[in-house]
């Protein structure tokens, strides 16, 4: 008999609101284990304040290394003012820093997608951002933020100085720039690389380097470049002229933000951050939705789920080579926006509020048809 590997997958509920999103996630998976026969094996554990409350730090050896053995880590979220006064090396975020840098994730994947069930959240004419489909692949582990040498330095006359240094490798550019050309292979074929190559070093290489590997391996995908101050301003314009934009650290941290305001809802948007294969072909990686803990509304059954759903939708696309299942569930998520339910942050007149247990209940009941 043939032996069917199984998938496995690890929960990290996190704090706040982290718990009871994930809960959620955890219904569909085992949906899918019932209903498709797929066989995923989910672990679960504490992260963040969580396992600072129970072990004084945020995140365990042994978590840490179920996170290297899994297939998938899907992530709530972490942080609030009852940790906020740590130690930073005890703080919860430390535990997200620690699973990106040791898990080399060194690219992030946030799609900005504007639901036409909820164009009106959006601050721009609905014109403008219906339809809205771009993804933002920003480079996670180099950059400004890890450069050296870096620092506050006294000089002269008590004056300080603030040192940080922007850095990056060819190797570095080129895995992230084919992340970005592969994506859009399977999308709309165009990507926009930004950078500051009028004004920095770092961005000149960033380009040459894009450029060359596009004419190595990717001719037939339409690339651009794009300074990044105008891909700011462009964002707002007319933000459907893109389809994958990569960019650095430090401009894909900012122009991700922007991005993901034009689609109105924080509750909304995922995120997966990938690594390299490892040698038996496995891709590490990590799924999160992009908002936080949201202690003001922790433990009131009002979060909306739909962020961390989607996050696991992209795990079953990325990681768990699942397209199918991931169309399936992006698509029972459309049909129940479609029936007009919404948790309270995205509550509209004449649409019907529903908690946290009841969206994931909906979603699952859609796939279920
Ligand atoms: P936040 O994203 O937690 O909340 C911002 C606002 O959006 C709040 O009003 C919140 O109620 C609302 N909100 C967020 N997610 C929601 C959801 N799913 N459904 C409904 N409403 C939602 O950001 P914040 O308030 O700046 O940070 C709170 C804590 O979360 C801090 O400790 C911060 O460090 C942490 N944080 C963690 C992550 C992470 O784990 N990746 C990311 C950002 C912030």
């Amino acid at each position: 008999m043939i032996k069917v590997k199984k998938r496995k997958i690890l929960l990290l509920p996190g704090d706040g609101i982290g718990p009871e999103v994930i809960k959620e996630v955890k219904k569909i998976i085992e949906w899918f284990n019932k209903n498709r026969s797929l066989d995923f094996e989910v672990d679960q554990d504490l992260v963040g304040g969580a396992a600072y409350d129970k072990f004084k730090t945020p995140i365990t050896d042994e978590v840490f290394f179920k996170a290297l053995e899994c297939e998938a880590v899907i992530l709530g979220a972490v942080g609030g003012p009852k940790w906020d006064n740590l130690d930073f090396s005890k703080k919860p975020e430390r535990a997200l820093l620690k699973l990106r840098k040791e898990l080399k994730l060194f690219a992030n994947l946030r799609p900005a997608i504007c639901f036409k069930q909820l164009v009106d959240a959006s601050s721009l004419k609905p014109e403008i951002v219906s339809g809205l489909d771009i993804m933002i692949v920003r480079e996670l582990t180099g950059g400004i933020y890890f450069g050296e040498p870096r620092g506050i330095k006294l000089i002269n006359n008590g004056e300080r100085k603030g040192i940080n240094t922007h850095t990056y490798t060819s190797t570095e550019i080129e895995r992230v720039a084919k992340v970005a050309f592969e994506l859009a292979k399977k999308r709309n074929n165009k990507v926009t690389s930004c950078e500051k190559s009028n004004v920095m070093e770092a961005g000149q290489l960033w380009k040459e380097e894009v450029q060359a590997l596009h004419k190595k391996d990717y001719k037939d995908i339409n690339l651009e470049h794009m300074l990044a101050d105008n891909c700011a301003m462009q964002l707002l314009r007319n933000p459907k002229q893109f389809d994958v934009i990569v960019t650095d650290n430090l401009f894909g941290d900012i122009l991700s933000d922007e991005a993901a305001m034009l689609t109105g809802s924080l509750g909304l948007l995922p995120s997966a951050s990938l690594g390299a294969k490892d040698k038996d072909g496995n891709l590490r990686s990590m799924y999160e939705p992009v908002h936080g803990s949201a202690p003001d509304i922790a433990g009131k059954g009002i979060a909306n789920p739909i962020a961390t759903i989607l996050s696991f939708s992209m795990a079953l696309k990325y990681s768990l080579n699942l397209d199918k299942e991931s169309i399936e569930l992006d698509n029972a998520v459309q049909k129940v926006l479609d029936d007009g339910l919404r948790t309270k942050d995205i509550i509209s007149k004449g649409k019907k509020e529903v908690s946290t247990s009841t969206m994931g209940d909906a979603i699952i009941a859609y796939l279920q048809k």
